[in-house]
């Protein structure tokens, strides 16, 4: 299909309306436009059940609900639908329903991580407007899936990472085509840069909802989550809260199902997670404010929620709000137990900040914010295996007698 239902974008404070067809950064407000759909048309051509049978593995088989009209432009570096999976033996033991905590595996998509989702939209929108070179801040992983999809599609990208990003993804990076830079400096310092070199070099800013697309990548996260459950959301959602693209996305994408009346019933709490030691929204959401100062010495081993300053911190809040959600830190110690707890007992490997959610959840059970029967879904945004792992001790002399009882 050669088209799409999109009507026209939106500045998320001010509601003025922008033209769908031209290329737009922030709206003139200087906060994240959101795309609008006519959803009364789309309703009236397609249904739920041409999504639940289209042919399409991954985030395309929504396309009725993305922003990429022409087929030709909807570049794939084989997105899949990732896996819900449960932790029955480190979680769910002591729940009368077995399975009421799901852990959605995002470290499956290309890249390894669920960045892959918003680049992949940002990168599609910009090769439909025959962009040439694109740039972003990254604490890595955006970084990452911004290098796959610009170098598929034969766009040019230029990265800046903070210098104490971790090795593997500045690696990975450079690795995919992208000219990299390491920075003396945090996310919002790299951001300052990619935004001054927009007139002089030329390049297209791509940082997080600065652009209006990555929101509707991250979207397909929600819109996945329904059909997978048949069209039956969760009680309570989850979600690792860095510059929280995702779950401004994700509650987008429920009002919209709401809208078409694909789904019934309640929609998710929304819970937004952060670390203690960089937990802008947290504070902000628990003194009653609508906005998130920058947080001064930014730390956290969990590096894609190391977001001192988020332009859609109102969106995160008002989103969490009006779920009747809330907003929760947690502590880097834990964080990494966690982890660690989980990939040795179930088999199940998260990055920290997946395992941040864990732990957040296992926070709530304990201070009553919510039950053990509660459906709950914990967002693994990246595969383990891109963190620095603990080191093997074990060490075995093949020239020397072995005592196989040690290893009873
Ligand atoms: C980017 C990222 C996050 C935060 O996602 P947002 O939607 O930007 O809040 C969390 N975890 C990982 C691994 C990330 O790469």
């Amino acid at each position: 299909m050669d088209k799409s239902y999109v009507s026209h974008l939106e500045c998320s404070i001010s509601g003025k309306q922008y033209e769908a067809n031209k290329v737009h950064g922030l709206s003139d407000a200087g906060r994240p436009l959101l795309v609008k759909y006519d959803l009364q048309k789309l309703k009236k051509e397609v249904s739920r059940d041409d999504i639940s049978n289209s042919k399409v593995d991954g985030l395309w088989r929504y396309f009725p609900l993305l922003p990429v009209a022409d087929p030709k432009n909807r570049i794939t570096l084989g997105e899949t639908i990732t896996p819900l999976i449960q932790l029955d033996r480190s979680v769910n033991y002591n729940n009368k329903d077995k399975g009421c905590v799901l852990v959605k595996d995002e470290g499956r998509l290309p890249t390894g991580s669920f960045k892959a989702r918003g680049l992949c939209m940002a990168v599609s929108m910009a090769k439909q407007f025959k962009l040439d070179h694109l740039a972003i801040p990254t604490n890595g992983n955006a970084g990452a899936a911004m290098a796959a999809y610009a170098t598929h599609a034969g766009i040019k990208s230029t990265v800046f990472c903070p210098d104490d990003t971790p090795d593997i993804n500045v690696r990975e990076i450079q690795s995919l085509g992208a000219d990299t830079y390491l920075v003396n400096g945090l996310i919002n310092d790299c951001g300052k840069i990619v935004g001054e070199g927009k007139d002089k070099v030329g390049w297209f800013d791509v940082s997080t909802l600065k652009e209006p697309y990555r929101i509707e990548g991250k979207k397909t996260m929600g819109l996945e989550l329904a059909e997978q459950l048949n069209w039956e959301l969760p009680d309570v959602i989850f979600y690792p809260t860095g510059g929280g693209t995702g779950l401004i996305g994700m509650w987008k994408a429920f009002l919209e199902l709401k809208e078409l009346g694909w789904i019934r019933g309640k929609l998710p709490r929304m819970v937004a997670v952060q670390a203690n030691g960089c937990a802008p929204i947290v504070k902000a959401w628990e003194s009653g404010e609508e906005h998130a100062p920058l947080w001064e010495n930014a730390f956290t081993k969990a590096a894609g929620i190391r977001v001192p300053v988020a332009v859609g911190d109102f969106l995160i809040i008002r989103a969490v709000r009006e779920s009747n959600g809330f907003a929760m830190s947690v502590s880097d110690k834990d964080i990494m137990e966690a982890r660690d707890r989980v990939s040795a007992v179930d088999g199940c490997f998260l990055c920290p900040e997946g395992a941040a959610t864990l732990t957040a959840y296992e926070k709530a059970i304990t201070s009553e914010l919510i039950t053990r029967d509660e459906k709950v879904i914990l967002f693994n945004c990246a595969t383990g295996l891109k963190y620095p792992l603990p080191k093997v001790l074990n060490q075995l002399d093949k020239d020397k007698n072995i005592n196989y009882e040690q290893f009873i």
